[in-house]
């Protein structure tokens, strides 16, 4: 069975074929531009997108939305993860901010968030919710992943995002771990 993914990241979508063991998991080809992200939430914008890219297939479609939420700064960047520096930000410059608010805090645990919104023939199926959690260290480590990877310590993988291999990272990952959740719902729910 195909799986459609609906992610303009490379990096999401590394990660979430690499996680598919039974179902194929497809990048839609993509030639409209993303829709905006408006809700507060995960899952409603996780909705958002799946169900304005589920127009174009009616296939099984998904998309996530997912962000990183620190204890120290009340949850944020959260929902605007990918923007926490200004609409067009980097990796580096959302890491940048990100040491820059936390400089000078003893207490920095957080966790990076994934919500997965399943969508077929226009509609919502389901939304499934990952999480791991970890702290942000003082300076980035690895060249792996994407995003805070490199400022996010896993204690279940004993290193950073940034250090820890794609397979490693698959191991406990929010996004596996909803990934997880939208597999074991289409294995009971479709006869495949
Ligand atoms: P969005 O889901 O496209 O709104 O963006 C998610 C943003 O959250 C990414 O651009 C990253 O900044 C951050 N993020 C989400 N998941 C991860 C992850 O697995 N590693 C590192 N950063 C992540």
């Amino acid at each position: 069975m195909i799986v459609y993914c609906a992610t303009s990241n490379p990096g999401k979508l590394r990660e979430f074929q690499k996680a598919a063991p039974d179902f194929g998991v497809r990048a839609l080809p993509i030639k409209v531009p993303p829709p905006g992200e408006s809700g507060d939430t995960f899952e409603a914008n996780a909705a958002e997108k799946a169900l304005a890219y589920g127009q174009h297939t009616p296939e099984y479609l998904f998309a996530d939305d997912s962000g990183l939420e620190v204890d120290a700064l009340g949850g944020a960047p959260g929902v605007y993860s990918a923007r926490y520096a200004g609409e067009n930000a980097t990796d580096a410059d959302n890491n940048a901010l990100l040491l820059d608010r936390l400089q000078g805090i003893q207490a920095r645990t957080a966790r990076f968030v994934c919500v997965i919104a399943l969508v077929r023939g226009g509609r919502l199926v389901k939304t499934f919710r990952g999480t791991v959690e970890g702290r942000i260290i003082e300076l980035p480590r690895g060249p792996e992943g994407f995003g805070y990877d490199p400022l996010f310590f896993c204690d279940a993988v004993g290193c950073t995002f940034g250090e820890a291999s794609i397979e490693q990272k698959m191991q406990v990952s929010h996004r596996a771990r909803a990934l997880d959740q939208m597999f074991t719902y289409l294995r009971n729910s479709v006869s495949i």
